[in-house]
Order: structure tokens, then sequence, then C-alpha cells
């Protein structure tokens, strides 16, 4: 049996039950295939469903204002994936009346729908034959072929996606791409997968010359960006202050608390001694409390998070930058993961946030 019908068999059998599956909504479909991009399938799935709960159809998506879609993805993180949405959807209210153009060369014009997002949207909704190639596709195809090519660059990516086309059941696009999807996902995982058990073994290079640790090829890793951020939580009376972070940097259009980064971490007294902080906090300012450091792990980033919570003011020169906010209302504002972490934790209960200001 050749390839493509031992694939589909396989799939009869095996294929993953999804909410977003066989709906043959296409505004349901891509909205899966957005918050599935960087997040796995158990996470996403709550999203998935509170977002349809908020923004049942594209045009309420549309209409609705940016923070609250925002606020709606909080947690998931990759929060350009969010704002591209919205953009996508307000281009497709204007554009299109309000319905997901039906051809994958147009959906790839919408912000954020690669290739492989505008092919699964195409492949799935509307059943048109064009590869959707995610991670768990390249695998497959790279070691069932024994391709040697990075995925990523552009000469590889091309050479995939017509590998996929000339196997693809022309009859069945959406089975089929979704069969590879899973396949990747469920029986030819990353790192060792068990060869014994797979349908594809006999004809498979990559088990025949034991090379499933080396296929498919990855770009040479970016390195690891390690950075301090060290949060000034400024109480002045039931006041505090806050910024948008505006910088073209991670957490773009969120919320955060007046910010010294720096090349190492700093303790209290370092944290006074330093210029950006005195720029930052108005003399007299009394540190009460320094929060241990927590770590978040971003793709390519390692970010040592340090939360001082001071009575203060900003100094005069920066006070344009900050939104004097009422500490109250500190739970309604998008913020980062790790900042609406440390809101419902025991420091800012115990200093600034007692249980009837918490959300
Ligand atoms: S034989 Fe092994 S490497 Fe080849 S497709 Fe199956 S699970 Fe993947």
């Amino acid at each position: 049996m050749d390839f493509t019908s031992t694939l589909l068999l396989w799939y009869g059998a095996h294929a993953r039950q999804l909410p977003w599956r066989g709906t043959g909504n296409p505004y349901h479909v891509w909205l899966s295939e957005v918050i599935l991009q960087q997040t796995r399938v158990a996470q996403g799935t709550a999203y998935y469903f509170r977002f349809l709960e908020h923004f049942p159809s594209i045009r309420t998506l549309a209409e609705a204002p940016l923070d609250e879609v925002m606020k709606c993805w909080q947690g998931l993180g990759y929060y350009t994936r969010a704002r591209n949405l919205h953009k996508a959807a307000q281009k497709v209210v204007a554009e299109y009346g309000g319905e997901l153009p039906n051809r994958f060369e147009e959906l790839k014009k919408l912000p954020g729908l690669g290739s492989y997002a505008a092919g699964a949207v195409a492949s799935f909704a509307f059943n048109e034959a064009v590869p959707a190639l995610d991670g768990n596709g390249y695998r497959v195809l790279a070691r069932v072929f024994g391709i040697f090519e990075i995925p990523t660059t552009t000469k590889g990516a091309h050479l995939f996606r017509q590998h996929c086309f000339a196997l693809m059941d022309k009859e069945r696009p959406a089975d089929f791409n979704q069969a590879l999807i899973d396949f990747g996902a469920l029986q030819c995982v990353p790192g060792t997968p068990d060869c014994t058990v797979c349908p594809l073994t006999s004809s498979c290079y990559a088990s025949k010359h034991h090379k499933q640790l080396e296929l498919p090829l990855k770009a040479t890793p970016i390195a690891l960006r390690v950075r301090y951020f060290h949060y000034l939580i400024l109480l002045d009376g039931d006041y505090t202050y806050i910024e948008l972070r505006r910088a073209k940097d991670i957490w773009h259009s969120l919320y955060q608390f007046p910010l010294v980064e720096s090349t190492k971490p700093l303790t209290g007294q370092e944290l006074a001694a330093k210029s950006d902080f005195k720029e930052l906090v108005a003399e007299g300012a009394k540190i009460l409390t320094e929060v241990p450091e927590t770590v978040q792990k971003l793709t390519h980033q390692e970010l040592h998070l340090r939360f001082f919570i001071l009575e203060g003011r900003p100094a005069d020169m920066s006070l344009s930058r900050f939104e004097r906010i009422p500490l109250a209302s500190l739970p309604s504002y998008q913020v980062p993961i790790c900042i609406a972490k440390f809101l419902t934790s025991e420091w800012a209960a115990r200093f600034f946030l007692t249980t009837t200001t918490q959300q």
C-alpha cells in the first residue's frame, strides 16, 4: 500500500477528536489554528471556547475593542497572534463582507495567516487541495522520504510543500492534511518514535537508516537572551502607576509597572543606586519589600523577574509615561502573565490588594 493510502487508513482508526474538527465553520477553524500555532491542544481548547463565547462571530471580534481581545488572550503568550487576529477580523469585515475568503491565496493576505494557517483553513473549511504543513507534517515527510532540507528555509519550505502536494489525495485534502498532523502528533513523535508499531516502517527512510533523531534537519538555534526585569510597584495612597509597553519588544500593548531592566540581578540597595531608578522614582521613596525572583522562559528569552513594593511616586520627568490608577482597578488591565500571577500572589494581597479589591 502506498504512503497516502496507509496514512489515511491509519487516520480512519486514530484521528483525534477535536472540537473544531468537522464543524465546517471557517471562523472556528481559523480561530483554532491561530490559537494552536504555539500552544498545546489541552491549553488551547479552553481558550478556543472562551473566545467563541466572547466573540461568537468574525463581526463581533472585529467590532470588539483590542483591549477586550487582549484580555481574553491573556495567559496564552505570543500576543502578536491576538493583535493579528483582531486586525484580520476587521479586514474580513471591511473587504469580504464578514465572510472569510475561501481560497488559499486570498487567506494568505490576512494578517497573521502564513502558509500553514491559510492552508489549514482553505483545506479544512473549504476543501481546497493545498498543503497545511506544520512541525508534525514536516517531521513525518522528512523521516519517511529522507528529506535533508531545513523546513524553515524558503528552499526547504518550497520542497516540502511540493512533496506534500504530490502525495495529497486531491479528493480528501482536509483528511490528508489532518492525517499528517495527527500522525506526527501521535505516532511519528519528536525524539525517538516507536517504529515497531508504525504502519510505514517498512518503507520509511529514517527507520531503515536510524535517522529518526536527525530528521527533520533543524536550523541553528538562536542564542538565548537572558534579561533581568525589576518591576517597581509604587504605592501612592490608594493609587499606583502603570505604563503601556509600546516598544517593538515582547508584550507589546500590555500594561506593566515601572521597569528597570539590567544585565544582572539587583538587590533593592543596588537598584536604588542606579540612575535608571532615580530617573523613574521621585526622591524619598521607601522600599517596603523585595519579592524573591521568579524566572519565565520564552522561546528565545529567559526573564528573571523581581518585584519591589515601594511607597513613593514617579519622578517628575517620568510622570507623563505613567497612568495613575486606583490600586483596586489593577486586575482589570491587560498585563503579561507574570504580572497577572503576581497580582494574585500573597505579596500583592499582603501589601496592596486586599481580598475585597481583587477580581
Ligand atoms: S517508521 Fe518511525 S520514523 Fe518512520 S514514520 Fe514511522 S514512526 Fe516515524
